[in-house]
């Protein structure tokens, strides 16, 4: 085989920002079935490491267009680390203040994280879970006049897939069939705005939602109340705390709302924590990528809907962020510190620097 070679990306970058989005799809070549071909979209490539870099850039960009953001105004938004991280970066780059609010039972690696791209976190009370942060964001918002990011509600988060992901989708599946999408959702952005685009010029895609077994809130057919500003005014009553951060939150948002109203899936699949944990680890220890929690779980069910796709069928899996930020979250957990039984024989093994553990 010949020595790889590269050649550049053939242009300069003005900004980290415009780095944001065109990340690949890559084959799974180990792990899943042989009868089916299985790619996952690394959203890992993102500068910030996940998906909602793309939200973060264009909620800021369509408020700066038309006006709503002011030049320095403080940015508010309430989030479980990844808008959080996306936003913060933004930010940073543009030099806008951001202060984030976020239930305290979410990563310590995503506060540090946001912190270090300058950000102030606000935690709120674990007890108070999703819904507790989001009313902590808002009356942030109001008393000081400024701007709410609103994922949840803003038409600029599934606007943003529907312009990006979406096209990039077709696009490397250009001249081939696409037989499944398989997302999870936790605004609902992403899989509202590649369904608005896979529907129109794809529709023989079958588009498989899922969400957490022990939080099956879209299936249980229960629609939390909202308000006038499409905000929910209460949390759904079938939410339990789970282990797939950034899915699920305790409501139904407004922005998930378009894919339920239009049929945008043809299937819904819940699936278990504890599965989504072992095919990430999967992934990294027999793939080489590398991804967070609800990656793995967006696997988990694609390898549900192998079992029943017919020979040669093409599935593309979201995978949604880096697994750097699950070092202190059961991803991790039994992840050895000190040498391990094994680690200590091949140290003794020979007499260099020989350790006991
Ligand atoms: N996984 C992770 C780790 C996330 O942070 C998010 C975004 N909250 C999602 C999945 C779901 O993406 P979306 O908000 O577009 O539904």
């Amino acid at each position: 085989m010949p020595i790889r070679t590269t050649q550049g990306r053939g242009q300069r970058y003005d900004s980290i920002l415009d780095t944001i989005g065109d990340t690949p799809t890559i084959r799974i070549n180990r792990i899943a079935p042989a009868h089916v071909n299985v790619f996952v979209k690394s959203e890992a490539f993102n500068p910030g490491g996940s998906v909602k870099d793309r939200l973060a850039l264009n909620i800021i960009e369509a408020a700066e267009r038309d006006g709503r953001l002011k030049p320095g105004q403080t940015v508010v938004e309430a989030t479980s680390g990844n808008t959080g991280i996306g936003l913060a970066m933004v930010c940073a780059a543009k030099g806008y203040p951001l202060v984030v609010t976020m239930a305290e039972s979410f990563s310590v690696e995503r506060r540090r994280l946001m912190r270090i791209f300058g950000a102030k976190v606000v935690l709120t009370p674990k007890e108070l879970k999703g819904f507790g942060m989001y009313s902590k964001a808002k009356e942030l918002a109001e008393k000081n006049g400024w701007f709410l990011a609103s994922q949840f509600e803003t038409a600029d988060n599934a606007d943003i897939h529907e312009a990006t992901t979406a096209r990039e989708i077709l696009g490397d599946f250009d001249g081939e069939k696409l037989d499944y999408f398989v997302t999870g959702y936790g605004t609902g952005g992403t899989v509202t705005g590649v369904a608005r685009v896979l529907r129109r010029e794809s529709p023989e895609t079958k588009i498989i939602l899922t969400e957490p077994a022990n939080a099956a809130i879209v299936g249980s057919g229960y629609v939390n109340t909202r308000n006038a500003q499409n905000q929910p005014t209460e949390g759904h009553p079938n939410f339990n705390p789970h282990p797939i951060q950034g899915w699920t939150p305790d409501f139904i948002p407004h922005v998930l709302q378009e894919s339920i109203d239009n049929g945008y899936y043809d299937d819904l699949i819940p699936i278990p924590g504890p599965d989504g944990i072992a095919w990430s680890r999967r992934l990294a220890a027999e793939e080489g990528i590398f991804v967070g929690i609800s990656a793995g779980a967006t696997f988990a069910t694609a390898m549900k809907v192998a079992e029943t796709a017919p020979e040669g069928a093409n599935i593309l899996v979201m995978l949604p962020d880096t697994g750097e930020r699950y070092l202190s979250t059961p991803l991790f957990e039994g992840i050895a510190e000190g040498m391990t039984d094994e680690e200590v024989e091949i140290s003794l093994s020979t007499p260099y620097g020989q350790m006991e553990g």
